[in-house]
């Protein structure tokens, strides 16, 4: 019985013309509560496994402050959780060698039941009662959604009630010829961000907005234009506008005070 776990959270591009916009939406929201207890509580280490198929892998390597891009993932999924106050450990990985390289797939396009499928094939980490993990998986290809409509601007997707993201790597890539390396590479640590922010219950997916800044019309995300959770990629022009500011200013905190707050509060609540 196909069981209504679609829930997925999509970000899109919408193509107009020459114009292309993003726009994100929610077939249905929710991480458990077993899960979240598990994150902002009981877990004793964290842990990030990242599968990409070949061809299609994510941007690695260095910045010019001889940090890796992905202490940018890193660093923000630390401070939402709050890992280091906590004594719990994260690894995530921040090479290719770190990753586990798929053989080519070569799929045009995914339905939701085929990436849950594909998942079911992988050496993906389970949450347990003391390991909380996130699976993360890019592929080539455009997802395809409930309709058999060819999202060909969705750039990445939270399969809801699991730990499961996905990112369709064809479409970051259109950022870079668009908008160069350099947006582009940030641009994907934002989207990874993003969609852990999801799988960790932001806003009011399982974690309540402690203050007025849930962004209703658009599902679980954030009024906060400074903020990762915000419904930011309204529009390449916005996501790279985002994306430019934070490189401008060196700000890399992506999650703004009211997202921090309601996963302080979600830590607290247990306590
Ligand atoms: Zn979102
Ligand atoms: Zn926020």
């Amino acid at each position: 019985m196909l069981k209504v776990m679609l829930s997925l959270i999509l970000l899109f591009l919408v193509s107009c013309g020459q114009e292309k916009s993003h726009t994100e939406i929610i077939l249905l929201s929710g991480q458990s509560e077993s899960n979240l207890s598990l994150y902002f509580d009981k877990m004793q280490s964290f842990e990030s496994k990242v599968f990409y198929e070949r061809g299609h892998e994510p941007y690695v390597g260095t910045r010019i402050n001889g940090k890796a891009y992905w202490d940018f993932f890193g660093r923000n999924i630390s401070t939402l959780l709050r890992l280091e106050e906590r004594s719990i450990s994260f690894s995530y990985p921040k090479t290719l060698s770190e990753m586990t390289e798929l053989r080519a797939i070569n799929k045009d396009s995914w339905t939701t039941q085929e990436l849950i499928s594909k998942f079911s094939e992988l050496p993906v980490i389970k949450n347990t009662e003391a390991l909380g993990a996130v699976n993360i998986l890019f592929v080539g290809g455009l997802f395809k959604n409930n309709d058999g409509e060819l999202q060909n601007g969705v750039l990445g997707i939270y399969i809801s009630d699991t730990n499961n993201i996905v990112i369709f790597k064809d479409v970051v890539k259109e950022i870079e010829e668009n908008q160069g390396i350099r947006v582009a590479r940030f641009s994907e640590q934002s989207l990874l961000v993003h969609e852990v922010g999801h799988a960790m219950g932001l806003v009011e997916n399982g974690v309540p907005a402690q203050s007025d800044h849930h962004d209703k019309e658009h599902g679980s995300h954030c009024t906060n234009q400074d903020c990762v959770m915000h419904w930011l990629n309204e529009g390449a022009t916005d996501m790279s506008n985002y994306v430019r500011r934070l490189i401008l200013t060196g700000d890399e905190n992506l999650f703004g005070q009211h997202c921090l707050e309601d996963a302080a509060q979600k830590i607290r609540s247990y306590q």
